[in-house]
């Protein structure tokens, strides 16, 4: 059984390596823990050991681990699913949400962000594969949604996110984060201002970061295996 730290400077020493490779600087590509199913304890653990930015699916499970941990300065972002009637818990609840993937959950999360709260960052996710029963935006509507968003007063558009298909192919692995970040390019040609992009996550943070990751959403290779509920 390897140890928290163990885990952590493995994945640390993986980031610093695969930037270097890139000429990237490591300090610009972000970690975030992605925490669904593992214990408050866990979190806590790799929060001590440094760790700032966790990333939760489920928005029940999320509120008890964010109340348990209320002692700690923790960044949390929202990286699962979004059902139209969780957007008020995550427009109050979070600060970024990474898999906005229809212009009116947006709309609601612009809408339903408290006045007193910076504005919410948020990713559009996009579902580069066209896989059909994945989340995200097909690359066709993207540009109309990312401009349409771009407007609304309580969220900051950052960037794009997403999920490609698992492979062992690095090459594989890269043509399809490199899609994204053709697609962010783009997006900022026509005027936009995106800094992000959260893609990759245990099993091909590499590809990601060599193609221009700034958010990596790292579960497994973190925490160890996820318990069963
Ligand atoms: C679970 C999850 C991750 C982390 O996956 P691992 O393979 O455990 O690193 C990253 N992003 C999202 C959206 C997830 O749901």
């Amino acid at each position: 059984m390897q140890t928290a730290k163990q885990r952590l400077d493995k994945v640390l020493s993986s980031i610093h390596d695969t930037a270097h490779r890139a000429g990237r600087a490591p300090h610009d590509i972000c970690l975030i823990g992605a925490s669904k199913a593992q214990p408050v304890a866990a979190i806590r653990e790799l929060a001590i050991l440094g760790v700032q930015n966790f990333g939760e699916n489920f928005v029940q499970e999320a509120l008890e681990k964010q109340t348990a941990l209320a002692d700690l300065d923790l960044i949390w972002h929202f990286i699962g699913r979004i059902q139209s009637n969780k957007t008020l818990d995550i427009a109050k609840h979070f600060d970024w949400v990474h898999s906005v993937d229809r212009i009116k959950i947006a709309r609601r999360l612009s809408r339903q962000r408290p006045a007193d709260q910076d504005p919410l960052n948020i990713c559009l996710q996009v579902n580069i594969q066209q896989e059909p029963t994945k989340a995200g935006l097909g690359l066709e509507s993207l540009d109309e949604v990312a401009h349409t968003a771009n407007e609304l007063p309580a969220i900051q558009l950052r960037g794009l996110m997403a999920i490609p298909q698992p492979t062992d192919d690095l090459v594989a692995q890269r043509g399809s984060f490199a899609q994204l970040r053709t697609a962010l390019e783009r997006l900022n040609a026509q005027g936009l201002r995106l800094d992000t992009l959260s893609m990759g996550m245990s099993a091909d943070m590499d590809a990601a970061i060599l193609e221009g990751a700034t958010m990596i959403r790292v579960g497994t290779g973190l925490f160890g295996p996820r318990e069963r509920k």
